[in-house]
């Protein structure tokens, strides 16, 4: 199957409401292209050596999804270009994202990376860190950070009781959150969650991002 096939086929299938990040890490430029050529402009990556080189010879009008753990120190390569960081688990991240931003002039939008699996490994905030830092003064003084919603990963396995179950949960955070802290933000209205595996469970359960790569364009060598 080609890669347009395989993206016009997944489209097809997905609700219209619901954004498709073609995840592209590992992958070439030329499979990016064959995408692009379709129409789509959404990819995502999770290294930023990667994601640089990339975007430094891809189209300017792709919008670039930052999806993997983003170290600090890294952010300025970024910041210029980035669309949207689906992986915000830290304050003192969002801080160096909203400082990168005002020297770039411009305002980066952003998800909270919630950790909903059962591995350990797997990166993000817990309900409590989330509260401690929306509610910090820091927070409160960012002037070039817009945060749009929640992003999770579901324990990778195939029992998708134990997804869907993850899932709800990614949910309800992002229900509380929005009532409590986002009620008059529109924008706040993003759940990314759903990759190759399980995104038809986390459609039902109200993803309104999915970040697909394999289904797309193949099985990655690594299992990064
Ligand atoms: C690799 C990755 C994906 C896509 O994984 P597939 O199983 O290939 O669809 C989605 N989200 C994140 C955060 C990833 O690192």
């Amino acid at each position: 199957m080609s890669i347009q096939t395989n993206l016009t086929k997944i489209l097809d299938e997905i609700p219209q409401h619901v954004k498709l990040v073609a995840v592209s890490k590992t992958k070439p430029p030329s499979d990016i292209m064959e995408a692009y050529n379709t129409g789509h402009r959404y990819f995502g990556e999770n290294k930023v050596q990667d994601l640089t080189a990339k975007q430094a010879v891809l189209p300017t009008d792709i919008q670039w999804h930052f999806i993997g753990h983003l170290q600090t120190n890294k952010v300025k390569f970024i910041a210029p270009f980035i669309s949207l960081i689906e992986s915000v688990d830290s304050l003192k991240l969002l801080k160096e994202i909203n400082k990168q931003a005002l020297k770039n002039d411009r305002t980066i939008d952003c998800l909270l990376q919630f950790h909903i699996a059962k591995e350990y490994e797997k990166f993000g905030l817990d309900m409590a860190e989330a509260i401690s830092l929306l509610e910090s003064n820091d927070y409160a003084e960012m002037q070039n950070i817009r945060i749009n919603g929640l992003m999770g990963m579901a324990t990778f396995t195939d029992d998708m009781e134990v997804v869907s179950r993850e899932f709800k949960v990614l949910k309800s955070y992002f229900s509380r959150i929005k009532t409590e802290y986002f009620p008059d933000q529109e924008s706040f209205a993003e759940i990314s969650m759903g990759m190759s595996g399980d995104y038809q469970p986390a459609i039902h359960e109200g993803s309104t991002m999915v970040r697909i790569g394999s289904l797309i364009f193949g099985e990655r060598k690594k299992s990064d």
